[in-house]
């Protein structure tokens, strides 16, 4: 039998209309797969989803999403589904009344020093002011033995207690590893080969990706396995949380959640720039006003602020040592499973932190593996 026939019909369920769950419907489609995607909230796209208003301005609604990637292949596979536009990822933290660059950069370090110093000057002075601590490794002995008390204290310690509700000394210095610190003037928040964003947004892109008639897609509707779907499906792919799957039996996975106020104001912008970090005044860490990425013309502006709580939809995996424990047991029967054409993948199945980009390599890798498996 050919590979093709053995293919042809074969029923596979995609539980989330995430961007994982959205790319490997995609490929299957093309592999005359017949795909059912259900997804328990009322649209498409996951947290990537981005949506216009009352007032016609598009928001997202899950947290500002700035699409970058070093993968030329990823920008390829997706720029099948958009056009794009440059994404300008422009940020500052607000401290002491001012405005500065954000990550930390040379222009950063004058004007809080008030001082003048070039790129090789300011690496020295770096260097005169950071604390070495060789007994402790956390984020704040990392942080400070990079750039010094003051630093640390008004741009990262207050911001970091905010955002994961404990004390940074609690923290792995794994995650300030991934901070830049830049002796240069460069302003970009995010260093990557290409950073832009979908020309028409998130929804839209992924809406053209399950665009096919071998896509069924049903929403409103929250999965709870039963053993009967292996029967009645050749392939089962679960994008959603692993210890709910599991229904908690060897415990909860420990997640940082958040609330999004937006406000929306009836004139052109309303902040200098896209994102403005706030890590010693107000309860919320961000402020983001989605006109400087998605460009649009429009003569109102919304705004969203970003308040960290403990409860709610999971956002950023905390991973304790008593996660990564029980994260451990789940893998092991999730293995069990992938023996029974049941996979899971993404950033809830796999309880980590990914970049859209990266769920996209996922979802690709993921078709392949179900395809082979298929054929073999
Ligand atoms: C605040 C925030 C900001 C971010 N900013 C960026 C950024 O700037 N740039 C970037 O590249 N990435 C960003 N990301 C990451 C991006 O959101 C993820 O990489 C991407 O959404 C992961 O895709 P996914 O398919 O794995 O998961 P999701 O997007 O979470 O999709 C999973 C889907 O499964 C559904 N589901 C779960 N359980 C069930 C169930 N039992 N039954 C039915 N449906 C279910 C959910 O409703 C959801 O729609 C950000 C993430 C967060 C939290």
């Amino acid at each position: 039998m050919s590979s093709l026939k053995k293919i042809k019909n074969k029923k596979i369920l995609i539980v989330g209309a995430g961007p994982v769950g959205c790319t490997v419907a995609q490929i299957l489609s093309k592999k005359s797969f017949k795909i059912r995607i259900i997804d328990s909230r009322n649209h498409i796209a996951g947290n990537c989803y981005d949506y216009k208003n009352e007032h016609g301005v598009l928001v997202h609604k899950y947290g500002p999403h700035y699409f970058r990637t070093n993968s030329k292949k990823i920008l390829k596979y997706l720029s099948q589904f958009t056009k794009w536009i440059p994404g300008k990822y422009f940020v500052n933290a607000y401290v002491d009344k001012q405005y500065f660059d954000f990550p930390i950069n040379l222009n950063t370090i004058n004007k809080f020093f008030k001082k003048n110093l070039t790129s090789k000057q300011a690496k020295k002075f770096l260097q005169k002011i950071s604390i070495k601590n060789k007994k402790k490794k956390n984020f704040e002995t990392f942080l400070k033995s990079r750039i010094g008390k003051k630093l640390y204290e008004n741009f990262y310690k207050n911001y970091t207690i905010k955002q994961w509700g404990i004390k940074p000394n609690f923290i792995s210095e794994s995650i300030a590893k991934r901070i830049p610190i830049r002796l240069d003037k460069k302003k970009d928040y995010i260093e990557a080969n290409y950073k832009f964003m979908p020309k028409y947004g998130f929804t839209k892109m992924f809406k053209k990706m399950i665009l096919h008639k071998n896509i069924s897609l049903n929403l409103n509707r929250k999965y709870k396995f039963s053993n009967k779907d292996l029967k009645k499906y050749n392939f089962i792919l679960y994008t959603g949380p692993i210890d709910a799957f599991f229904n908690y039996k060897y415990g909860r996975l420990g997640w940082r959640s958040l609330r999004f106020k937006f406000e929306t104001y009836k004139k052109k912008y309303h902040q200098h720039c896209l994102q403005i970090n706030f890590p010693n005044d107000y309860k919320f860490t961000r402020k983001v006003e989605y006109k400087h990425v998605t460009m649009q013309k429009s003569k109102y502006t919304t705004i969203s602020k970003e308040f960290p709580k403990s409860s709610g939809d999971p956002y950023y995996p905390i991973s304790t040592k008593k996660d990564k424990k029980v994260l451990k047991i789940y893998q092991r029967y999730q293995n069990e499973y992938e023996k029974r054409n049941l996979f899971f993948a993404g950033r809830l199945a796999e309880y980590k932190y990914i970049n859209t980009d990266q769920a996209i390599e996922i979802g690709i890798n993921t078709a392949n593996k179900i395809i082979k498996k298929n054929i073999n």
